[in-house]
Formats: C-alpha cells, sequence, structure tokens
C-alpha cells in the first residue's frame, strides 16, 4: 500500500511539474495574443524584465553607468509604471527571483573589507561589514497582493542572518509587524520612532532613542557582545510625520545614514550641518529628499549616496519614483557620488583612507 501511495505521489507530482512546463512554453511559443491583452502585456513585462536582468547582471552598479545599464533601468521604469504591473505574475517573479538571490548573498558573502549594501523592496537595506550586519526599513512587499508579498521563509532567512532593524517610521511600506516581531523573538533589537504600534504588545520591546541631532546613543547588540553607536536625527515626512534619519556607525567606523521618508524644509536646521559634525560614509536616501541645488547631499557630505524607494508598487504611478528621475534629482556630475540598485542588487562601499 505504501509503495503504491509513494508511485501515486511521483505521478502526480510530474504531471504538476509537466503542466507548469507545458503552460510556460505554451505562453513563450504563442504567436499571437489577439483578444488577450492582459497575458500580452504580461508577456512584454516578462521578455522587457528578463532582457533588463541580463544586462544588470553584465553590467553592475557603477558611479559610471554604461548606457546598456541605463537601457535596462529604463525598462524596468516602463513595465512597472503599467497601473496594474504589481499584479503581473512576470513582475512578481522578477521581485522574487532578485530577492531570493540578494538573501542568498547576504546569507553567503563574507566581507572582508569595507561594506556591502544590497537594496532590496522598497527602501529596504541591508548593510553588511566584516562585524555586523544591519537591517533598514525591512518589509515584506505588498502583502495584500499575494504574488507581490515576499514569502515568510524567505524573509526569515533573512532575519536569521541580521543583527539589527532599524525603522524609520510608521508608514506601511517601511514597517512590517510580523518582520520586528521575528527580530525580537531572537534577542535582536529593533528601533523605531515612539509613534508606531503604540498599542500592540510589542511596543514595549521597541528601542525608541531620543531624537536629538549629534547626540551618540549606544544600541546594545546582546547576540553579538557589543554596542552600535547611533544619531537618531530628528526628522520627518511632511511637518507632522515623525521619521527618524539614522546614522549608524558600525565597529570599523564606517557610517551609514538612512533618510527613510525624510521631507520637511525645516529639517534643514540640523540636516544642513551633519557634515559639520560627523563623517558620513554612504546615505540610503530616499530619492525624492535631495532637494533642488542637492541641498541634503552637501548637509551630509557622503562618501556615497544610494537612492532609494524607487517603484514603490503601492504609489501611484505620478509618486511610484523611477529611475530615470535620479539623474535629474542627483545630478550627473560626480561632486556627491551616487549608484542606483535595482531590487536585489549589491554595491560594495570601500572607505577614502
Ligand atoms: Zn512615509
Ligand atoms: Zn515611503
Amino acid at each position: 500500500m505504501k509503495k503504491f501511495y509513494f508511485v501515486f505521489c511521483v505521478l502526480l507530482l510530474n504531471l504538476c511539474l509537466y503542466s507548469t512546463a507545458q503552460e510556460q512554453t505554451d505562453q513563450d511559443k504563442k504567436t499571437d495574443w489577439w483578444g488577450d491583452i492582459d497575458g500580452f502585456l504580461n508577456q512584454q513585462a516578462k521578455i522587457t524584465l528578463g532582457m533588463a536582468d541580463d544586462l544588470l547582471k553584465l553590467n553592475a552598479p557603477a558611479v559610471v553607468e554604461p548606457v546598456e545599464r541605463k537601457m535596462a533601468l529604463l525598462m524596468i521604469d516602463n513595465v512597472l509604471h503599467d497601473e496594474k504591473a504589481a499584479y503581473r505574475p512576470a513582475v512578481q517573479t522578477f521581485l522574487q527571483k532578485r530577492i531570493e538571490n540578494a538573501v542568498d548573498e547576504i546569507r553567503s558573502s563574507e566581507v572582508k573589507q569595507g561594506a556591502v549594501v544590497w537594496k532590496l523592496y522598497n527602501h529596504a537595506f541591508v548593510v553588511k561589514t566584516p562585524s555586523v550586519t544591519i537591517g533598514f526599513d525591512i518589509q515584506r512587499g505588498i502583502t495584500r497582493i499575494e504574488g507581490f508579498s515576499l514569502k515568510k521563509d524567505l524573509i526569515q532567512q533573512l532575519i536569521d542572518v541580521v543583527d539589527v532593524l532599524f525603522i524609520s517610521h510608521f508608514h506601511g511600506d517601511h514597517t512590517d509587524e510580523w518582520v520586528a516581531e521575528r527580530f525580537i523573538a531572537q534577542n535582536k533589537p529593533v528601533v523605531s520612532t515612539p509613534d508606531l504600534w503604540i498599542n500592540l504588545p510589542i511596543y514595549q520591546q521597541i528601542l525608541h532613542p531620543e531624537r536629538k541631532a549629534n547626540m551618540i546613543q549606544e544600541i546594545s547588540l546582546p547576540l553579538k557582545g557589543f554596542r552600535l553607536k547611533v544619531i537618531n536625527y530628528p526628522g520627518h515626512q511632511g511637518e507632522t510625520i515623525l521619521n527618524n534619519v539614522y546614522l549608524v556607525f558600525s565597529p570599523e567606523g564606517i557610517s551609514f545614514a538612512h533618510t527613510g521618508d525624510q521631507s520637511n524644509l525645516k529639517d534643514f536646521e540640523w540636516i544642513d550641518t551633519v557634515g559639520d559634525n560627523q563623517h558620513v560614509d554612504v546615505v540610503l536616501a530616499n530619492c525624492w529628499s535631495g532637494y533642488p541645488e542637492q541641498r541634503l547631499a552637501k548637509g551630509f557630505r557622503p562618501g556615497l549616496i544610494i537612492p532609494g524607494h524607487e517603484n514603490e508598487m503601492a504609489h501611484t504611478i505620478d509618486h511610484r519614483e523611477p529611475y530615470w528621475l535620479n539623474y535629474q534629482r542627483l545630478g550627473y556630475s560626480n561632486i556627491f557620488p551616487w549608484v542606483q540598485l535595482a531590487w536585489g542588487e549589491k554595491f560594495n562601499y570601500m572607505q577614502n583612507p
């Protein structure tokens, strides 16, 4: 009986695999899509993203980008500015595969020098140095769209190797209660603004450092046996939403700022002077926060800017920030070097001597 059951399962599995493969081949072999607009757009997205993926692999992130890389990012912008893009299987597969690859790399790579920065979805970043792995705004994508939500077991694998989570502010594209809970369950600190999840039991276990420019505070990492130095700048999104702008110092002395959704003119009071008091290596900046004349960069004076928050698919397409606007916002000049990353890509930052 057991043997029969085994054979039956193998047959069933083969049948499922065969039908999936069949479906794939059938779609790719079709020579017309008349009467199937959604099918057509999905297939066009699949072909476009496939080619963009090939080009990105051949042209890694760099301050000076070859035209092939610019073209790839522009192709991604075009696909993602279709209103229904997040619902298209081709887009969902593109996201899942790129993040799966990044999680594999984060888990397996050994950083011997400098820091490696991975961009995940939206404004989520992971920074790995020889001694610590730091997470910013990690979340699972758009959880209400099943295919556009990253699987729990994948994100759990990521959490297993990240030492601390910094959350910039309460908006859903930056926070994920499940992610925060998993960090806390592993005795890893979660840091946020004081207005997030006030009524949830988890609130008491989240760290809320004072929001004060230029004051160095310490976050204890019990599993690592050391403390991270952090400045928690009192940022805002608009005039009223609290937005922590963290400047985190790795034990090697490399500093990383994450700006969340910083966008408030009054905060230039402190932004203008950050670089007078601190050495900032990398700013992970929401791509619209630069302001005319690169005022944010002039304040931070970082070694490198990595813009983030491009193509947040829950935004309407006018505020679904494209890569092509980064050139306009951050400039073509290399006064403040910047490098843009697609979902799941990484950049190796080496400190200037
Ligand atoms: Zn926000
Ligand atoms: Zn946001």
